[in-house]
């Protein structure tokens, strides 16, 4: 849905929408279940700046809610996570703040965004939205035992028999970088 600044000016344009899975690209980590839902309502907030220029903002208030599915960081199974997630941004026309000092909106209040052409395409919003509110890992349980570095067995599922052997060199080589990195 094309949320068109034309439009916008004419009267404020609401929406209440519903994405079947696949009509807002989440990426490969992600799946979606379900329709993903979203209401709300965009409106022109104009700017003047002076000498006759005025900026033409399009604020967008509103909410997405969408069951996800996600893999268990460590058994790879399927988990579910619900993302409900609330936004209230501001897009101005790309270019208009070439100069730092032209930022009248303090950024800490109001996320800002840019829109070129027409204007925004609600899709996009949603998308950043939710990728936003996704957790950075997930386990379907604290207590998931994960999967075997050694033979590849889910160890919820079934023991094997490579505990008792040294885990494999290169699997320790990695888990050695991530103990860097924390
Ligand atoms: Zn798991
Ligand atoms: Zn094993």
């Amino acid at each position: 849905m094309l949320i068109r600044v034309r439009e916008l000016e004419l009267h404020k344009v609401e929406f209440d929408e519903n994405f079947q899975p696949g009509a807002i690209e989440l990426g490969i980590e992600v799946r979606q279940v379900g329709p993903l839902h979203s209401d709300g309502r965009a409106e022109l907030i104009v700017e003047h700046r002076g000498h006759q220029q005025n900026v033409e903002d399009i604020r967008l208030v509103g909410n997405v809610k969408a069951r996800l599915e996600f893999s268990c960081a460590r058994c790879l199974d399927p988990v579910g996570h619900d993302i409900d997630r609330s936004f209230d941004l501001i897009y101005r026309p790309l270019g208009v703040d070439r100069r730092a000092d032209e930022v009248s909106i303090s950024e800490a209040e109001t996320e800002i965004g840019y829109y070129s052409g027409e204007g925004i395409q609600l899709e996009d919003v949603l998308r950043e939205q939710i990728l936003l509110a996704l957790p950075l890992r997930v386990v379907c349980s604290e207590a998931c035992r994960g999967i075997c570095a050694g033979c590849g067995k889910n160890l919820n599922v079934e023991s094997c028999a490579c505990e008792q052997q040294p885990p494999d060199p290169r699997w320790a080589a990695l888990a050695d970088i991530k103990n860097k990195l924390k």
